[in-house]
C-alpha cells in the first residue's frame, strides 16, 4: 500500500492509464544501480528518484570539476572537488525523501560488478569509457539482469537496452564487439552539448521505468539521436557468433 503522502507525491503518474498503484509499488520495491553520476547519471538519477524508484545505489569514484558544471546540472560550483555520487545523493534525498539511496564513491571493479549484479532489478550504464561498458555489460549478461546503456559525445547520443532474461537477447558486444577497439574521441577531447546528454538521460530513465513496470521496451535495437537534425534513427543488432552473450 502507498502512504497518503506517496499518494500525493506521485499524483501525477498515477493518473495515467496504465500507471497504478501497482506499478507505483514496482517502482518502490525496485532496486537500481546507476553507474556513473555525470552528463548521463544526472537526469536518470534525478528522474528516478522523483519517480520513486525505492532503492537506488549512486557510483562514482570521480569528484566534480569546474568543466563538468556546463552539463551535469545536478551539481553546484560550490560543489567542485566533491565526490558526484556523494554530492548527488546530497540533493536526491531532498528531493525524494521517501527512498533509499546507497552510495560507492569509487569506480567499480569487475568484483564489486559482479555482486551489484545479482543484487539489482536493473543497471543503468552512465559511464564514458569502452572498458567500464563492457565490464558492466558482462557482469548483466552472468547474472541476467537488464541493462540500459546510454552514451553521448558531441551532437549525438546512443541508446542500446540489453534484457538477459528474454530468449535470443543481443548484448553490448554484440553491438560494439571488443575486436573494434577503444574510440579514441570522448567528450574531453571531442565536447558534448549538455542538452544531447539530458535527451539521452531521459531516455534511459523513462525505459528504466518502463522496464520496472513491466512494460514493453525495445531490445536487439540501437536507437542513434542525432541533436543537430533532431532525428532519431534505429538499427536493429543481430547476436554475434561466439559472444559472451550465447547461451
Ligand atoms: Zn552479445
Amino acid at each position: 500500500m502507498l502512504t497518503s503522502n506517496e499518494q500525493l507525491r506521485y499524483s501525477r503518474q498515477l493518473l495515467l492509464k496504465g500507471f497504478s498503484e501497482t506499478e507505483q509499488l514496482q517502482l518502490k520495491q525496485a532496486k537500481v544501480l546507476v553507474v556513473g553520476l555525470g552528463g548521463l547519471g544526472n537526469p536518470v538519477a534525478m528522474y528516478l528518484a522523483a519517480a520513486g524508484v525505492g532503492q537506488l545505489i549512486l557510483a562514482d569514484g570521480d569528484s566534480i570539476d569546474i568543466t563538468n558544471l556546463q552539463r551535469q546540472v545536478m551539481f553546484h560550483s560550490a560543489q567542485v572537488g566533491k565526490n558526484k555520487a556523494e554530492i548527488a545523493k546530497e540533493h536526491l534525498t531532498n528531493l525524494n525523501p521517501e527512498i533509499d539511496i546507497e552510495v560507492i564513491d569509487e569506480m567499480l571493479d569487475f568484483e564489486q560488478l559482479d555482486y551489484y549484479a545479482s543484487e539489482v532489478d536493473l543497471i543503468i550504464d552512465c559511464t564514458d569509457n569502452l572498458s567500464a561498458r563492457y565490464a558492466i555489460n558482462l557482469a548483466c549478461v552472468n547474472h541476467k539482469t537488464p541493462l540500459i546503456s546510454g552514451a553521448a559525445i558531441r551532437f549525438e547520443g546512443q541508446l542500446y537496452i540489453v534484457d538477459p532474461r528474454v530468449d535470443n537477447y543481443t548484448c553490448y558486444e554484440c553491438f560494439y564487439p571488443k575486436d573494434k577497439g577503444e574510440p579514441a574521441l570522448n567528450c574531453s577531447t571531442a565536447g558534448v552539448l549538455g542538452p544531447v546528454l539530458g535527451v539521452i538521460g531521459s531516455m534511459q530513465a523513462l525505459e528504466a521505468i518502463k522496464l520496472l513496470t513491466n512494460k514493453p521496451v525495445s531490445t536487439n535495437k540501437i536507437k542513434i539521436f542525432d541533436g543537430l537534425s533532431g532525428h532519431w534513427q534505429e538499427f536493429n543488432i543481430s547476436k554475434r557468433t561466439n559472444c559472451i552473450c550465447k547461451s
